[in-house]
């Protein structure tokens, strides 16, 4: 008979491999139990659903576009007619507690302008739906402590449209700082901008937050801290740019440029605009680097090298694949890897770098 010689860590391995393997049966059996495919609906039917979330939904696996809620009845009824939703699934903003009834929707995707997250997805949240809020989470710390409380106490799921954790490219960049193949990224810099030609609801403190660090930036604070190995600064400073249109930017910065602080002594110079067009990041360690050319945080198109030559990944559809990741978190009751407080931290060092640009001074972050 042949003698089987195991030790201690390939034992642990195979039994963590067969308990695995019996979790994830299990799953896999809860998963065939439920081959309904869970009803999302967008609320906000702007550019983001029109143009991405909407056409990834015809791509998803375990959801699908169930209904919308708008301001807009017209709307509405096109969008049912173009995703084959019945138009009973059409709710207005004043309408939503009436989603509690509705069983063709678990879940609501919150796409408004940020200043109306928080009142959104505690809606949502109250009439016992599941919830994605875009990014930024809110418009102030408060807003996010709200929003995580809402959905706990209605026992709801709640992420954040962080859809870069589904691409290959920033999963090779979180690679990367776990396992420190480049050894520990300690220069980071990046630079995001669009031209705003004319004065829209991203340019409203009210509605946006801030100008593009609200918008733009949090990409860059992001990736940074993706770069960080998933850990926030200890410390920002920052300075706003001289505004050449303060007809546009009359109550929001045009541009910002900030340093972050990371524990180990990792550093990122970042800044982002609404006077130019940029979407640019690098982080360099002792033995290497990556460097996202173009496109870096955009859904398409990204030209991303590393010292040991480009990275050439099949782009997937971001959108579908954290939606689906999503629905399946709901339906395994597993908690989202882009939770509430991931937004709520992104929220705390936009503050703080505020408030650096604002007072001058070297701020501590309080994550
Ligand atoms: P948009 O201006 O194209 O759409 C906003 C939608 O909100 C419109 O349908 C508008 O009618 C509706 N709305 C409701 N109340 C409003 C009000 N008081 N003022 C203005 N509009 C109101 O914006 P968008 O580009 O779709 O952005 C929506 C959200 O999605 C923002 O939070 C943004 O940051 C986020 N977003 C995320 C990504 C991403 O890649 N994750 C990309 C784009 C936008």
């Amino acid at each position: 008979m042949e003698k089987l010689y195991i030790n201690r860590r390939s034992f642990i391995s195979q039994l963590s491999m067969s308990v695995g393997g019996l979790v994830l049966a299990r799953n896999l059996h809860l998963l065939k139990e439920q081959p309904r495919k869970l009803g999302i609906a967008l609320l906000g039917l702007g550019g983001y659903s029109a143009n991405q979330l909407g056409p990834a939904l015809k791509q998803t696996q375990y959801c699908r576009l169930a209904g919308v809620i708008t301001g807009s009845k017209a709307k509405g009824e096109q969008w049912a007619k173009d995703y084959g939703f019945p138009e009973k699934n059409i709710y207005s903003y004043d309408t939503m507690s009436q989603l509690a009834g509705n069983p063709d929707i678990d879940i609501v995707y919150v796409v408004t302008p940020n200043g109306l997250h928080a009142e959104h997805a505690i809606a949502a949240a109250k009439a016992g739906k599941h919830v994605i809020c875009e990014k930024p989470m809110a418009t102030t710390i408060a807003e996010c402590d709200a929003i995580i409380a809402a959905c706990h106490e209605a026992k709801v799921k709640l992420s954040i449209g962080y859809r870069l954790h589904f691409d290959p490219y920033h999963q090779e960049l979180m690679r990367l700082a776990k396992e420190k193949d480049f050894g520990l990224l300690t220069k980071m810099n990046g630079d995001r901008g669009f031209v705003m030609g004319s004065k829209a609801w991203r340019a409203d403190k009210k509605l946006a937050g801030g100008g593009p660090l609200m918008d733009l930036g949090i990409y860059l604070v992001h990736g940074a801290c993706m770069g960080a190995n998933g850990v926030a600064p200890l410390a920002v400073t920052a300075k706003y740019h001289t505004k050449t249109r303060p007809d546009i930017f009359s109550d929001v910065e045009e541009g910002i440029s900030w340093t972050m602080e990371f524990p180990g002594g990792s550093v990122a110079d970042l800044q982002t605009s609404y006077q130019h067009n940029k979407d640019y990041f690098k982080a360099e360690g002792a033995k290497g680097w990556i460097e996202f050319k173009e496109h870096a945080f955009t859904y398409r198109g990204m030209v991303v090298e590393t010292s040991r030559g480009p990275l050439n990944f099949t782009p997937p559809n971001q959108q579908a694949l954290q939606m689906d990741d999503f629905a399946q978190c709901v339906q395994l009751n597993k908690q989202s890897r882009v939770p509430g407080e991931l937004g709520k931290r992104d929220i705390i060092i936009i503050k703080a770098i505020y408030n650096a640009a604002e007072s001058g001074k070297k701020i501590m972050v309080n994550v």
